[in-house]
């Protein structure tokens, strides 16, 4: 089947944009018509994924890369304006920048690493909340959508620290909702179950993790990257015309099976303290508990 083209004309930003959910969404927007900027705090993937997205077929005039720390207010505010210099407008922007976070006993999480987990997944979703609905309410409308998580709906999803940043977002995404529906600008948030991205893999080179990821849901296949991206699509355009304030799990029947379901957090290898930094070229640290 071909792929839809809603987004002809329309101009969407993509945080975390240059691997995994991101870049399958970027694509996917790309695919609808859209033009798009790419945000993300490392550069190699950045290179990647305009390799990628020219061997595609796709305009190279039509994407733009921008090197940006979502933490930080400067960066998402010029990603913003970069997207207005370059194509006119900004009509979608999707929040989805992330990392794994802090991890390990609660009793020996830094503060350092809870406050990091925070200024990535919640600071830098406010960040692009605020400076994309300035634009969008002198532009008359548009959609920005929050990658969330299962995590951020029960406790069993992710470590203290994800779940508890992703569970903001998910009420964030709410509340705002509602300040901003009036201005025509919807926000949504998409929580994900386990989707095998370059995330989930970090730290596990070689070891093939679709079949664990697998067992956690009733769906028989594993949830890809494209998945999300669908959904993102879907938030994007005018068919989500009446759709804001909601967090739309997209699990493969995670959520729907319970209790068997809450397993992912033991993907943290127990004895291991450290803070995740996911694929930002930036490393792990990570330490024996304890040592
Ligand atoms: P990924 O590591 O493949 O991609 C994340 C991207 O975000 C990377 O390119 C990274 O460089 C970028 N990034 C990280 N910190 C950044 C920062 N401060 N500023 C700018 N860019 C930054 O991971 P993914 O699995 O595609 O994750 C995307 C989002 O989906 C995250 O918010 C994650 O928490 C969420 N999520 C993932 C899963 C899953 O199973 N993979 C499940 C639920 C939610």
């Amino acid at each position: 089947m071909p792929t839809p083209t809603r987004l002809i004309g329309r101009v969407a930003a993509v945080t975390g944009g240059a691997s995994g959910i991101g870049k399958a969404s970027a694509l996917r927007f790309l695919a609808e018509g859209a033009s798009v900027v790419v945000g993300d705090l490392n550069p190699k993937s950045g290179e990647s994924f305009l390799e990628e997205a020219v061997a595609a077929g796709f305009v190279r005039s039509r994407i733009r890369f921008e090197r940006v720390n979502v933490a930080v207010e400067d960066d998402v505010a010029s990603m913003v304006a970069a997207a207005v210099e370059s194509f006119g407008s900004l009509d979608v922007m999707f929040n989805n920048a992330g990392i794994g976070g802090a991890f390990g006993p609660i009793t020996e999480v830094p503060v350092d690493d809870w406050d990091e987990t925070f200024h990535v997944l919640v600071r830098g979703v406010f960040l692009g909340v605020k400076h994309a609905a300035r634009q969008m309410a002198q532009q008359g409308g548009g959609s920005i959508i929050n990658t969330a998580s299962v995590a951020g709906i029960t406790g069993g999803g992710g470590p203290p620290a994800y779940s508890a940043a992703k569970a903001a977002v998910i009420n964030f995404t709410k509340s705002v909702s509602i300040e901003l529906a009036g201005q025509r600008i919807r926000v949504n948030a998409i929580c994900p179950g386990a989707i095998l991205t370059p995330l989930i893999q970090q730290g596990r080179k070689g070891v093939d993790l679709s079949e664990s990821l697998n067992r956690y849901q009733p769906w028989p296949e594993g949830g890809r990257p494209e998945d999300i991206a669908a959904t993102a699509a879907f938030l994007a355009c005018d068919d989500s015309r009446f759709v804001t304030g909601e967090a739309i799990t997209v699990d493969g029947g995670l959520m729907a099976s319970g209790p068997l379901g809450s397993g992912i957090s033991s993907t943290s290898p127990s004895g291991w303290v450290g803070m995740n930094r996911g694929t930002t070229g930036q490393g792990p640290t990570v330490h024996r508990r304890g040592s």
